[in-house]
């Protein structure tokens, strides 16, 4: 037994210290689920029916190049907001992605927004886009500390770490990414004060990939080419934001460790 630990504990510490640094695992949040369909087309696609299929489709793609993927849902299942927030956090991701698809009452309305995390939204648009998606969280009636707003709470100190500065680079990344391979309109990319992106321990970014309320985005988003340039685009990004990532940690192609800290 003494022998056994001798011999393992020259490696372990490594492989930890390596694991730690290098980027390797993403963590994908299809929207919404079960009793919470999210946004629904006109002729009844659900935006929880999309997302979930884009994110399947993503984490085969992200496998196939090597990394970890873990998903906060991989079924039509309600998942609270909070509970997503504590799986990204315990699959120790290195990068937070969640997919949703927007509405407005707007019809004329369509393409593809990029968020990350701020306390104010950048327009009113943003704003409700925000109020929307974390409609989910008030259903359930998670509450953080009395008589204080939860976002505020929620956000603590994250919004000072380097994680904003990787969310806002990952997002003009795959905001980018999206539209090359997608054809798609850009709405560009905007901050709002996100339930699900506040408290992720690394960067994150949500993605409206489309509008269900767009008779064009609808047609697009039913066509299954149309959805691999969605995973495509995302997967380019990703590939990018990590090799961006490990050079900034010092790590090699290879995953060593080429500078110490
Ligand atoms: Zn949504």
């Amino acid at each position: 037994m003494g022998l056994l630990i001798l011999a393992a504990s020259p490696l372990t510490p490594l492989r930890a210290e390596v694991s730690k640094e290098r980027f390797d695992t993403v963590v994908i949040d299809a929207g919404h689920g079960g009793e919470d369909t999210g946004a629904r087309s006109p002729d009844g696609l659900s935006e929880k029916d999309v997302v979930l299929e884009v994110t399947q489709r993503l984490a085969g793609r992200l496998r196939k190049s090597g990394l970890n993927v873990a998903l906060t849902r991989s079924g039509d299942e309600f998942v609270p907001l909070e509970v997503r927030t504590a799986i990204a956090n315990e699959a120790g991701g290195d990068l937070f992605i969640s997919i949703h698809a927007n509405s407005a009452r707007n019809t004329k309305a369509h393409g593809i927004e990029t968020y990350f995390v701020s306390l104010e939204a950048s327009d009113e648009g943003a704003k409700q886009v925000a109020e929307r998606e974390n409609d989910a969280f008030e259903r359930t009636g998670a509450r953080v500390g009395q008589g204080q707003d939860p976002l505020v709470a929620l956000l603590g100190d994250m919004i000072v770490t380097e994680h904003l500065r990787e969310s806002s680079e990952f997002s003009k990344l795959v905001q980018a990414q999206l539209i090359e391979t997608t054809g798609g309109g850009s709405r560009g990319v905007k901050q709002a004060p996100f339930v699900v992106l506040m408290g992720v321990q690394m960067p994150a970014s949500l993605i409206e990939i489309g509008f269900l309320s767009n008779r064009g985005d609808v047609k697009s988003l039913s066509k299954k080419r149309h959805l691999e340039a969605l995973v495509e685009g995302v997967a380019r990004a990703v590939e990018a934001f990590r090799k961006r990532y490990d050079a900034r940690r010092g790590v090699g192609p290879d995953g060593s460790v080429l500078r110490s800290n």
